[in-house]
């Protein structure tokens, strides 16, 4: 049962192909894992396009050439830009997060970060970054606050932060205005996909010091 859900703005973004790499990912994935966002996202992408088609009718909203360049844009995104939503039901990482891992979670190569945490950094372009999170059971990510967009995706277990309870499927956006400590539930390990554009403020000392060569 999932709970917490993508914004019609962060849907709308990834409809129109505007988001980096790392956060597509996070989205496509959600929306593998969730009937309710896979249709919200079905209704954006058909206004996108009676949005474009109206243009085209209309002739004149547009510059000559200026649509077709949008529509030659579109087509010629690259599809591992922009990770479409498929279903695979085996496994704890559905599509297109299990092509970007190269496996299911077995594939993983984890690097410790501290406190028992681990993280793998994934392949995406460079304007926002992905990772894998492992979080051992009642252990908790070091308090922190954001310099921009953090996305976290729950594949396995839950965490909890002051704001609600994260489990399976569930993805928290934070901002600017959020500090939080995510807290892995007891009795199963929780892996997440974490994605951020902009390095994590850290309250404690020892997790800034490392912040540059983990990449957080
Ligand atoms: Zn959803
Ligand atoms: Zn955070």
């Amino acid at each position: 049962m999932i709970t917490h859900h993508l914004s019609d703005k962060l849907l709308m973004a990834y409809s129109a192909g505007s988001l980096p790499e790392a956060f597509n990912l996070a989205v496509a994935t959600h929306i593998a894992l969730c009937d309710e966002c896979r249709a919200r996202l079905a209704s954006f992408d058909a206004i996108g396009g009676a949005m474009l088609e109206q243009a085209q009718d209309e002739g004149i909203a547009l510059e000559q050439g200026a649509l077709a360049a949008t529509l030659a844009r579109i087509k010629t995104t690259p599809p591992v830009a922009k990770p479409s939503p498929r279903r695979v039901p085996q496994g704890v990482l559905p599509e297109p997060l299990a092509s970007y891992v190269g496996g299911d979670l077995d594939a993983i190569r984890w690097r410790n970060v501290g406190g028992g945490v681990r993280q793998a950094i994934l392949p995406t372009s460079k304007a926002a970054t992905a990772r894998m999170l492992y979080i051992p059971a009642g252990k908790a990510v070091p308090d922190h606050g954001h310099n921009g967009l953090e996305m976290t995706l729950v594949l396995q277990g839950a965490f909890a932060d002051a704001t609600a309870r994260f489990g399976r499927g569930d993805i928290e956006i934070a901002d600017e205005d959020l500090d939080h400590q995510p807290i892995a539930e007891p009795g199963e390990d929780c892996i997440c996909l974490a994605v951020t554009d902009a390095p994590l403020k850290f309250r404690a000392f020892l997790p800034r010091i490392a912040q540059p060569f983990l990449r957080i």
